[in-house]
């Protein structure tokens, strides 16, 4: 990949002659003319495929964002060893009942860190619950045996659809070791998706500390698919659901994080860095969780460059390795930089997916959050309002630098749980210029945190 300079898109090179106001549109400027995000994503997404952890996917874009980091001419790129989980999805899973008429067959797929299911399977009656209370009410005795069907629907109250998500994935997350601990035989969850439709959405579950006899294998079933067997307990309660998965966990391998940096040229033992996750889950090609969230970090260091903009801090890019089953990535990272002494002042991670971005989500305290509060007027207009205190995200979340501010981008999140970890998060869904448009945003903030820092 060339690209050149553009001089041009910002008359006045020099840092203190250009006003923010300016900046910033040089920023969204370069970004919808000449970004290559989407053409990144393209081939992560269309070229690679899915990156879980452990695979050959996740390799080969290691490979191709080191090397594509290479070209850009940051001042350093390097690589971070980091032992991952392995875990194989193995067979297409298989789920039905038989009723007096006919076999009804149900779209399914293994929670990621399941164990598989018997050789032949799993038949059993099926209780349907809707927490881990409700669970936990039944008891030993009415649960030993049985398949626990966790229906409890995301609340479509809820205008951020994360907080649907947040209020829901208990289920999924301990649903499982929690029903083994109770002796079921199997675990069947319904998918994180507002929306009804056939996809079955993976996603991690835990077994915790329990014994190896107690781990049962739990799988999401899609959305229809959990109004259909809810429907079907209603008119009997004793029929039986069947089950297959041939998952397996192997011994943790090597992989890495991929990092590059612009060095700073005045506080270059600063660090501000920015990241998504390179890794994703298995049934898509992880284009919105998190190609994205990659592709619209590197593009941040590319707007720079073709800027002419010399950061004053280190300004570092991160494509950690494994959020989804074991953010080891991103504690490997932490431990290297304690080790190292560095000093992170600023971590802005994108994994909300690719769409158009609204804000932030900022973990600061409170002069810091102030401070980028005042800045508010300067993203107006770019349509981005939301500047809320939150959560940033998940890789970033082992920092630890002392005075540290920690940021997420938040994009609109209405169709994000339609693709989430599910076969349809490819890149036909991500859109362009929105994901442009994440790019500049991140890239526009961190302009601001490098030039009037933190508190
Ligand atoms: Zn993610």
């Amino acid at each position: 990949m060339k690209f050149k300079i553009l001089l041009l898109l910002v008359p006045f090179c020099t840092v203190g002659q250009v006003t923010d106001e300016q900046m910033l549109k040089s920023i969204y400027s370069n970004n919808l003319k000449q970004g290559s995000c989407y053409q990144w994503l393209e081939y992560l997404s269309n070229s690679i495929g899915s990156r879980l952890s452990g695979s050959e996917g996740a390799e080969k874009a290691v490979v191709y964002t080191k090397n594509e980091l290479e070209k850009l001419g940051l001042t350093r790129v390097y690589l971070q060893e980091v032992m991952v989980p392995k875990w194989v999805r193995g067979a297409k899973e298989e789920a039905y009942v038989i009723d007096t008429k006919s076999k009804i067959s149900f779209p399914i797929c293994a929670l990621g860190g399941s164990v598989a299911t018997p050789k032949n399977g799993v038949l059993a009656s099926v209780i349907e619950v809707h927490s881990i209370e409700e669970l936990n009410l039944l008891g030993k005795d009415k649960v030993k045996g049985k398949i626990i069907f966790f229906n409890r629907p995301m609340n479509p109250e809820f205008i951020e659809t994360f907080k649907a998500y947040g209020s829901c994935v208990d289920q999924r997350s301990s649903g499982a070791k929690e029903a083994g601990k109770l002796g079921a035989v199997g675990v069947i969850v319904r998918s994180m998706n507002l929306r009804l439709d056939d996809l079955p959405h993976t996603g991690v579950t835990n077994y915790g500390d329990i014994l190896p006899s107690e781990k049962i294998p739990a799988a999401a079933i899609s959305t229809n698919g959990a109004e259909l067997l809810s429907s079907l307990l209603k008119n009997d309660s004793n029929l039986k659901f069947y089950f297959k998965q041939s998952c397996q966990i192997f011994e943790d391998v090597k992989s890495y994080n991929v990092v590059g940096e612009i060095k700073g040229i005045e506080n270059p033992q600063n660090i501000i860095v920015v990241g998504g996750h390179l890794d994703s889950w298995d049934l898509g090609d992880g284009s919105h969780d998190d190609g994205a969230g990659c592709v619209q970090s590197m593009q941040v260091l590319l707007n720079f460059l073709q800027l002419n903009y010399r950061p004053k801090n280190t300004i570092r890019v991160v494509l950690f390795m494994n959020e989804e089953n074991g953010t080891r990535g991103g504690l490997k990272y932490e431990e290297l930089s304690s080790k190292n002494g560095e000093n992170h002042i600023f971590a802005l991670e994108s994994d909300s997916g690719g769409f158009s971005p609204r804000g932030f989500s900022i973990d600061a305290d409170e002069l810091n959050f102030n401070k980028i509060v005042s800045w508010k007027y300067l993203f107006e207009p770019y349509l981005i309002h939301q500047f809320v205190k939150g959560r940033s995200g998940v890789d970033i979340g082992p920092l630890q630098s002392k005075h540290i501010v920690k940021v997420g981008l938040q994009p609109d999140s209405q169709r994000y749980f339609d693709h989430h970890h599910a076969s349809n998060d490819t890149f036909d869904a991500v859109n362009k210029r929105e994901l442009e448009l994440g790019a500049a945003t991140m890239t526009s903030l961190i302009y601001l945190i490098d030039k009037y820092g933190i508190e």
